[in-house]
């Protein structure tokens, strides 16, 4: 039997994140790995022959730029790229939106003067708030703890911490800060502008990964969350990162070896071994065991809890509740290998829009038709697509003079109401969207020389996403922040003794960030200390 200090499940980018600071604190750390290659969502593979693409996570933002220093991301290989334009919104008969530095305002007034005057005020609004959501990222949101022990004054510092970062926002950004996080984006969105395209620019990001109307209520959470991120200093900015999203993951893990961690693949975590009310190592799918005096689980909280821990060892209402814990981010994913560039009828030819994020979804009202849609039939007839090219900005995706483009479909039902398996309808699905982008694109269909399609539940059996969530669990407000993943475990700390959580089922959630990684890191090794200091 092997022993080591921590041994992680999962080397996703927050397993990785997380391996790399406790490794370079001097602790002994191994990750276990179920698929063959690391990285989980943020992976890079030959999807068609000669056709490399990012499979799931697709663009850049949200990485926290303290941990690419930390961990010294760009000598281990990391280069990031901006996008020559942020966002492209054609419509079929001809008008379009497109935004990015310099450009957005002038796009803005063609559609309509109104919006081209409120857009800079609710910018502002936005990346203050998206400020106050910056300064929470890289720290544990204040826990619930009951009694009065150790744990309960650590908290109320905390507490009292956060009610300072909380303290900066003036009265009247406080009051956006309880819209941002309860209405719906739609409501905000209406308020403020008049053109379809303009609320379509903002809905998009209220919708992505969130199986529902950008009229449900905590919709404009989401629209935040997709806003705190930055490119290279610049906040708000999305970009790609040269290589693909696994370029991110293969400099994670350098730098976690470069400490020492051993990182093995292939090596399925079958159970935690739970000892008493302590976690003290994993059994793997090989029939080895791995003993550590800490486990960090960067799987879904559901996966982790009802799949690979013993019932008996939690206590029944935890259990319960984790039992409850919402996923199914309603995306269907597909990788298209082109042979030509497509051509929009909006705006013809080539252009910096290639580069942006090509958003298929007109307005708001489609998008709530969207989501109604596949509630009643499995997915959206009309889908809600974004399109992204990532070989016009990097030419190591695709042979010379050809593409890959990312598609990511929205409205699709994590499982189909009429008890059918996605597996029955891959194909047709994937069909409707090439046709979907075709209709912006008439040709695009043609070029298509390789497809690769993931449904919900190719995402859940390829890289343990149950029900296909993009996120290891809804950004809605009762999974989130001192929720993440439930009341009294925000602080990364399971319900057993020596268990953490390092992935995107703890604050601040899913998205590319490192941060879940990043500050179970910081539990792990404060509690490292603390047992030393008390036996030393
Ligand atoms: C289709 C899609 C598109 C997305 N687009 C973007 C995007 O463009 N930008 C962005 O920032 N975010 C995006 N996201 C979200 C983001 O990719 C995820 O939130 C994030 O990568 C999760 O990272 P993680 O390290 O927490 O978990 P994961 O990446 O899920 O890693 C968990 C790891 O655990 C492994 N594992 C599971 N079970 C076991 C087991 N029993 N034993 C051992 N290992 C196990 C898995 O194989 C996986 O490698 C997208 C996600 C998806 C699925």
């Amino acid at each position: 039997m092997n022993e080591t200090d921590v041994v992680i499940i999962g080397a996703g980018h927050n397993g990785l994140t997380c391996a790399a600071y406790l490794a370079s604190a001097g602790l002994r750390v191994t990750v276990v790995e179920r698929r063959k290659v690391v990285g989980g969502a943020a992976v890079t593979e030959e999807f068609h022959p000669g056709f490399r693409n990012s499979v799931a996570a697709y663009t850049v933002s949200l990485l926290n730029p303290k941990i690419i220093a930390d961990l010294r991301l760009a000598e281990h290989g990391l280069k990031i790229v901006e996008r020559r334009a942020q966002n492209f919104l054609p419509t079929p008969d001809g008008s379009y939106l497109l935004t990015g530095e310099g450009r957005s305002l002038a796009s803005i007034a063609k559609l309509s003067r109104h919006d081209a005057e409120a857009f800079p005020l609710f910018s502002r609004q936005l990346e203050a708030i998206a400020d106050v959501l910056r300064a929470f990222v890289l720290r544990a949101p204040p826990n619930l703890v009951e009694g009065f022990g150790a744990g309960a004054i650590r908290e109320s510092l905390n507490a009292l911490g956060s009610a300072g970062i909380l303290r900066q926002l003036s009265l009247e950004q406080s009051r956006d800060l309880l819209d941002l996080f309860t209405r719906s984006a739609g409501e905000m969105l209406d308020e403020r502008f008049e053109n379809d395209l303009v609320k379509a620019l903002f809905g998009f990001d209220a919708i992505v990964g969130n199986y529902a109307s950008p009229y449900a209520a905590g919709s404009a959470y989401v629209m935040l969350h997709h806003a705190f991120g930055e490119v290279n200093g610049k906040k708000g900015v999305w970009g790609h990162a040269v290589g693909g999203m696994g370029a991110i993951t293969q400099a994670m893990a350098r730098a976690a070896r470069e400490h020492g961690a051993e990182i093995r693949c292939d090596a399925g975590v079958r159970e935690v071994i739970v000892e008493r009310d302590r976690a003290v190592g994993v059994a793997l799918d090989n029939g080895e065991t791995l003993r550590a005096k800490y486990v960090a689980s960067s799987v879904n909280p559901k996966l982790l809890y009802t799949r690979l821990i013993p019932a008996q060892a939690l206590p029944d209402p935890f259990l319960a509740r984790i039992g409850n814990w919402r996923n199914g981010s309603g995306t269907f994913r597909m990788n298209v290998a082109l042979s030509a560039l497509p051509s929009f009828t909006a705006l013809p030819g080539d252009g910096d829009h290639l580069t942006a994020g090509i958003i298929l979804g007109p307005s708001l009202a489609y998008m709530d038709r969207a989501f109604h849609d596949a509630r009643t039939h499995g997915w959206s007839r009309e889908p809600v697509v974004e399109v992204l090219i990532p070989s016009t900005l990097d030419d190591s995706l695709a042979p010379q003079g050809q593409h890959v483009a990312s598609l990511f479909c929205q409205h699709v039902a994590p499982t189909l109401p009429d008890g059918t398996s996605w597996d029955a309808h891959r194909e047709e699905v994937a069909d409707l969207m090439i046709a979907t982008v075709d209709k912006y694109a008439p040709g695009f269909a043609g070029s298509v020389v390789g497809r690769q399609s993931l449904t919900p539940l190719d995402l859940e059996r390829e890289f343990g996403l149950l029900g296909g969530d993009i996120f290891h669990g809804a950004l809605s407000l009762n999974q989130l922040f001192s929720a993440r993943p439930m009341l009294g475990h925000a602080d990364y700390r399971g319900p057993l003794k020596g268990l953490y959580h390092c992935g995107s089922g703890a604050h601040p959630g899913g998205g590319v960030t490192g941060a879940p990684g990043h500050n179970a890191a910081k539990v792990i090794l404060s509690d490292h200390r603390a047992l030393f200091t008390r036996r030393g």
